[in-house]
């Protein structure tokens, strides 16, 4: 399969197999109206073996949400059936409403509208700390 096989929307490649699904899960992609190509398992001459995700129509995704999961996935945004950008992912410095706390006297879990914020402590290990009760959270390996 073509990786530019869509007219306009989003490639992302090179994800670790595995993950493709729990990237699907934190962009939060509504599976009912977009279309979206997941392939797992595909052979990589580079990695061995990889997940591809396409999402149609979409141009634009949170790459913060791509950082954190997966910052050695490639992204290509595809017009006209031709790739026009190639986004290098970074691991991103904070992340707000996207990684919940798990300390149960954490102020974000008794307040329901706290925001949800994490600041990045080691990015190697892709470690971070939750704002309020300095709790933290290891992305890496964290699924
Ligand atoms: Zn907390």
């Amino acid at each position: 399969m073509l990786v530019n096989s869509i007219e306009k929307g989003i490639v992302i490649d090179h994800i670790t197999a595995g993950l493709g699904a729990k990237i699907l899960e934190y962009l939060d992609i509504d599976l009912n109206t977009n279309t979206v190509a997941f392939i797992m398992n595909a052979c990589s001459k580079k990695h061995g073996k990889k997940d591809i995700v396409k999402i149609q129509n979409v141009t634009d995704v949170n790459l913060d949400v791509l950082g954190l999961i997966e910052p050695n996935a490639t992204v290509n945004v595809i017009e006209n059936g031709e790739i026009v950008k190639k986004i290098t992912l970074q691991v991103p410095e904070t992340v707000t409403n996207v990684i919940k706390c798990k300390n149960p006297r954490c102020v974000t879990s008794v307040e329901t509208n706290a925001p949800h914020i994490f600041h990045l402590i080691d990015a190697e290990n892709r470690e971070y700390r939750c704002e309020y009760c300095d709790e933290i959270v290891s992305m890496k390996g964290a699924y």
